[in-house]
């Protein structure tokens, strides 16, 4: 019997005030349910923000190092519950159980580097124009802030903005996908058994329409954390603007990697298997394109034909699988639509292009890696996102042709170049419109320590992790101290 799990508000596991309930299902068995989860009102979300605003003093005054040491505590909790969050990614959402546990072992590194910011938290001093005068900045906490977040990292995503946000002396209303509560629950309960204060961190689970429209028009969150899809980021971000709230928005990607003549092929093609299809394609970083060079064209077409075609489709908890489902009927019938397009607009079919339905696949979501080529640039499946394992191939006869191809579309997150000239690579690097760029690696993924987020449709706001986290998740002060002892005429100085 699935258990039924309640959202969390000011330190108490309670009910939808409605009384109703939604239920989640595993992508690979989509009939075995996963749990039963409320459906929250907006009254529900109203009470949430009311508690985190109750609770927001406190924390804020709460010093930074006690906070990191609170988070400190969580990543013991995760360290020892490892193992069943990550299962419950794998049948939550769908993806193979070693991508899942590196999905934790990523919230673990962005915890502990957001728990050490608590000793640094800098501002700086500058000399004054005045005399006897003393000019800093200190950072102050944003107060209550929204994290909003999608389905594809349901416990890494949540935890890359709960985790600053509250070393940052927040107080935060957490709303998750519809479709991923059951990770956002468990990571909750993690942050609540190492000690976070009563109505510092309040989960509400619900519809975005509903629970994540209040957040947006409430007046007492000041801040809003959203990832998510360009449609919906781009409509909340400028309902945002206008309330004057401070918005970061991480959404949508078409990313390519070029591929050089002179590039590794064994890498590149490596690269590029697990860019394309790790994950089922539905990362925000996966490969959607790959641009290759005229002289290496055949041979790198051949090996990626040969390397995709052994991949194993499969339910994710399976540890040789390779491909796990799409995550949902939506994601399926969305990545269908799509591959059919791809043939109505003139690409040529290389490989996969089918749904698995048969035998060990028919109760799950399973799409075949799929490979275009010959891509016409105007074509759906060379210029939107697709997230699944679908990938495109394009021509190039330099550098140059390359990057505009992969310039040439309305997202800006990541990309990658496989060469080993130097000043390629730097031209790439200079010109590429993305905001994470790799040279000799795939486009997927990030360091916790350095900037993550994207260019044109895929960002806006303040980057995620790295430094700036804390410049989202603060507002700078700016103090003048006059310590003289007397009155001075002090517009002279001016
Ligand atoms: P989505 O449909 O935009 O949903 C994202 C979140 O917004 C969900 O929690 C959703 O709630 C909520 N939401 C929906 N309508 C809302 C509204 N009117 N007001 C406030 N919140 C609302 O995206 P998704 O399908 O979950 O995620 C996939 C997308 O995320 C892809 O485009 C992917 O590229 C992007 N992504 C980007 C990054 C990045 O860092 N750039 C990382 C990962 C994913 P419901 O679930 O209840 O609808």
């Amino acid at each position: 019997m699935p258990n039924t799990y309640q959202s969390y508000i000011g330190g108490e596991w309670v009910s939808s005030s409605s009384g109703e309930t939604y239920e989640t299902f595993n992508p690979a068995h989509k009939s075995d349910v996963v749990g039963t989860f409320q459906s929250c009102t907006i009254g529900d979300t109203q009470t949430a923000i009311a508690a985190a605003k109750a609770a927001a003093e406190g924390w804020a005054n709460t010093p930074a190092p006690r906070r990191g040491s609170i988070l400190l505590k969580s990543l013991a909790i995760m360290e020892r519950r490892g193992e069943e969050l990550a299962r419950a990614i794998t049948i939550e959402e769908g993806k193979g159980i070693i991508d899942a546990r590196g999905e934790i072992k990523r919230a673990m590194n962005i915890i502990e580097y957001a728990a050490g910011e608590g000793r640094r938290m800098f501002g700086y001093t500058t000399p004054s124009e005045l005399p006897d005068t003393v000019a800093y900045t200190i950072r102050r906490p944003m107060g209550v802030v929204a994290i909003i977040t999608p389905w594809n990292f349901p416990l890494a995503i949540p935890a890359w903005k709960i985790a600053p946000a509250l070393i940052c002396g927040n107080a935060i209303v957490f709303k998750p996908a519809s479709a991923t509560p059951y990770a956002a629950t468990l990571l909750t309960e993690v942050f609540e058994e190492a000690g976070i204060p009563p109505g510092v961190l309040n989960l509400i689970t619900g519809s975005g329409g509903s629970v994540g429209n209040a957040l947006v028009e409430s007046p007492d969150i000041s801040a809003i954390s959203f990832t998510g899809s360009t449609e919906i980021g781009t409509r909340l971000y400028s309902r945002g603007a206008a309330l004057l709230k401070k918005i970061q928005a991480e959404m949508g990607g078409k990313n390519a990697a070029i591929i050089m003549d002179d590039a590794d092929l064994d890498k590149a093609v490596g690269g590029v298997v697990q860019g394309a299809f790790g994950s089922t394609g539905q990362r925000c970083t996966a490969t959607s394109r790959v641009i290759v060079e005229d002289g290496i064209y055949d041979d790198f077409m051949k090996e990626l034909v040969d390397r995709t075609s052994a991949l194993t489709v499969g339910d994710g908890i399976d540890e040789a699988v390779d491909v796990a489902p799409l995550s949902s009927q939506n994601q399926l019938d969305t990545v269908m639509e799509y591959i059919g397009s791809g043939a109505e607009q003139g690409a040529r079919l290389v490989i996969g292009g089918h749904r698995l339905e048969d035998g060990e696949y028919a109760d799950g979501y399973y799409v075949e890696p799929t490979i275009f080529e010959d891509v016409p640039l105007d074509s759906r499946i060379a210029q939107e996102e697709i997230f699944g394992p679908v990938l495109t191939v394009f021509k190039a006869k330099d550098v140059t042709e390359a990057v505009e191809i992969s310039n040439s579309v309305e997202f800006g997150l990541s990309s990658s170049i496989y060469t080993k000239d130097l000043t390629v690579a730097y031209q790439y690097i200079n010109t590429v419109e993305t905001g994470m760029v790799h040279v000799n690696a795939p486009t997927l993924g990030g360091e916790v320590h350095l900037p993550f987020g994207g260019l044109k449709s895929s960002g806006v706001g303040a980057r995620e992790q790295g430094q700036e986290m804390v410049d989202f998740f603060t507002e700078p002060i700016t103090v003048y101290i006059d310590h003289a002892a007397e009155a001075k005429d002090r517009a002279r100085f001016i």
